[in-house]
């Protein structure tokens, strides 16, 4: 069902990303995984591309086997930033005989030896627009409440981020963030720039301090001081316990000011965001 169609009717969405798995051992976490995350009845579930990666067909076999085999709405993430037209049309062909709806229509990041005259498409934009002419997909578009990093402000980040929804793109999906402050402030920026698309947040909680760190610097967000201070030094199983805490307060604090849709980066593992639900009053 279309993404587009769902918000239309439904004040506020849950839904879960998965990344495909590399190697065999590890789908049995993933299946795990969607065993328990379905009784949570989420009104979609993402799986992740690797841009230029060896994981791209992956992402397409299960995104037909989260479909056919649980039943489950999926949305396919897709880049572009590497990809040609021709490779595009024959992966959109996959896509309409699987009878799958949704696309999260990408740029994805820049690869070190990229040859800037061989690109077809530069930017996510340019996706949106070519999807939206080829076939009756929904599409949702990536956001930056902390701003992409290689934005130059916030309000040009913003600007580019109109292209995207003025191009056929029907919702956005925000990058992770820790400080609704950042989620709430990203709002008001569409506001003032008219965008109305709904917005959904990206939730991950921090179960590991110093790989998060490493992440947020690539991705351009923040983890707040009194966050990170209260984690630092602390064993797994507290760090896991504050983390939960933490993103579960984000949550509930978000849903008090109505937001369209939670989407947890799960990273394949059911428990954090398990407990997290469990702590929410999602009624
Ligand atoms: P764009 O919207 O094209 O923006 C990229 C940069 O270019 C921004 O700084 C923007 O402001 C600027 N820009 C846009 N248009 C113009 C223009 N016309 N002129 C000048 N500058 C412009 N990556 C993956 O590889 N695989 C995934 O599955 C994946 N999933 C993601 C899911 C979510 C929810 C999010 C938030 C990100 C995801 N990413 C994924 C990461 C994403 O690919 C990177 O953040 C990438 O660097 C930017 O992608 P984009 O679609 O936001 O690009």
């Amino acid at each position: 069902m279309k993404i587009s169609e769902i918000l239309k009717n439904k004040n506020r969405t849950v839904s879960f990303e998965f990344f495909p798995p590399k190697k065999i051992e590890n789908e049995q976490t993933l299946f795990n995984t969607i065993d328990i995350l379905k009784d949570y009845n989420p009104d979609f579930v993402s799986i992740t591309y690797g841009a230029g990666g060896s994981t791209q067909d992956k992402t397409i076999e299960w995104t037909l086997r989260i479909k056919n085999e649980y039943s489950l709405n999926p949305m396919m993430h897709l880049t572009c930033v590497t990809s040609t037209k021709n490779s595009i049309d024959k992966i959109i062909d996959t896509l309409k005989k699987g009878n799958i709806d949704n696309i999260l229509a990408l740029r994805g990041d820049l690869p070190q030896d990229l040859k800037d005259n061989k690109m077809e498409f530069k930017y996510a934009y340019q996706l949106v627009e070519y999807l939206k002419n080829k076939g009756e997909f929904s599409i949702g578009v990536a956001g930056y409440p902390e701003g992409h990093p290689e934005s130059k402000t916030l309000e040009e980040d913003v600007e580019y981020l109109k292209t995207k929804i003025d191009a056929g793109g029907d919702f956005i999906i925000t990058q992770l963030f820790f400080d609704n402050n950042y989620f709430f402030d990203f709002l008001n920026r569409l506001e003032k720039h008219n965008i109305k698309a709904p917005v959904l947040a990206g939730i991950m909680p921090i179960l590991n301090l110093s790989q998060m760190k490493r992440f947020v610097d690539m991705c351009g967000a923040s983890i707040p001081k009194s966050l990170s201070s209260k984690l630092e030094g602390k064993s797994k199983e507290d760090m896991y316990k504050i983390g939960v805490e933490y993103a579960a307060a984000q949550c509930s604090e978000l849903i008090e000011n109505n937001v369209r849709g939670l989407h947890f980066y799960t990273l394949n593992k059911y428990n954090a965001t398990k407990d997290i639900l469990d702590n929410l009053n999602l009624n």
